[in-house]
């Protein structure tokens, strides 16, 4: 077996990260990452995918999405989305209709920051997965490094400390939702675990301070998802259908 290391979730400019494609590939060389996987909310952005190479480092570029109903209040129930063939933003009021979807598409559901507390500090509400009747979702997002995030920061100053020290965050999943993990699978269902990201490398000003806080590539090392596949990534981005789980 061949051990690859992805990052996945994260958001550029196409949605409401603050750095591009480029910027994400250059980031990932620098790191130990095989595969990133961009998500960005509510558009599968075209034009992407494939292979970025550094002297000898390469890594492969995939695309998927995180899709949401936008016009429901609050907008919870983020479904990360990948390797489907076509467009699935437009399906995202009914959320099992939406994992149906995917799956006839051919692609992986998995439902985002299952659990995500509210933080006043940055103006974020709490957005987690409430929909836990649906069936049929490929996994869970057991770990996001934002939600997390989000649980030790409750002041903006808290925020600087971290931007600063960021070697304090991603040391576990959110106990709520190891607890939700473990219950789906004593219910009998078969729901894969994968670890994201969600980086946005997000400016943030204070007083005279201005970082861009938690960049691409501190994700890149932090909550990675590995994969055992039957042999090492073939170089050619021009791919058959993405594997079923
Ligand atoms: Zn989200
Ligand atoms: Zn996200």
């Amino acid at each position: 077996m061949h051990e690859i290391t992805i990052n996945l979730h994260m958001h550029t400019r196409y949605s409401d990260g603050s750095g591009t494609h480029k910027d994400i590939a250059a980031a990932a060389l620098k790191t130990g990452v095989d595969v990133v996987i961009v998500t960005d909310h509510n558009v599968l952005v075209q034009g992407f995918e494939g292979y970025y190479k550094e002297k000898t480092r390469k890594i492969l570029m995939l695309v998927g999405e995180e899709v949401h109903d936008q016009a429901r209040d609050p907008q919870k129930n983020h479904l990360l989305v990948f390797g489907a063939s076509r467009e699935m933003a437009t399906f995202a009021d009914d959320p099992q209709n939406l994992i149906n979807q995917v799956r006839e598409a051919g692609g992986l559901s998995f439902p985002a920051h299952p659990d995500d507390p509210e933080a006043k500090a940055f103006n974020e509400t709490d957005i987690s997965w409430e929909d836990w009747s649906v069936r049929n979702y490929t996994g869970i997002e057991l770990w996001n490094a934002l939600s997390e995030l989000k649980t030790v920061v409750p002041t903006k100053l808290h925020g600087v400390f971290y931007a600063f020290f960021p070697a304090f965050v991603a040391s576990q999943p959110i106990p709520k939702t190891l607890a939700k993990w473990d219950e789906l699978l004593a219910s009998g269902q078969k729901v894969a675990a994968v670890g994201g990201s969600d980086a946005h490398a997000l400016h943030m000003n204070m007083g005279p301070l201005h970082r861009v806080i938690f960049p691409y590539e501190f994700h890149f090392r932090a909550v990675n998802t590995h994969a055992l596949l039957p042999g090492p990534l073939s170089g050619d981005a021009t791919m058959g259908p993405f594997p079923r789980l």
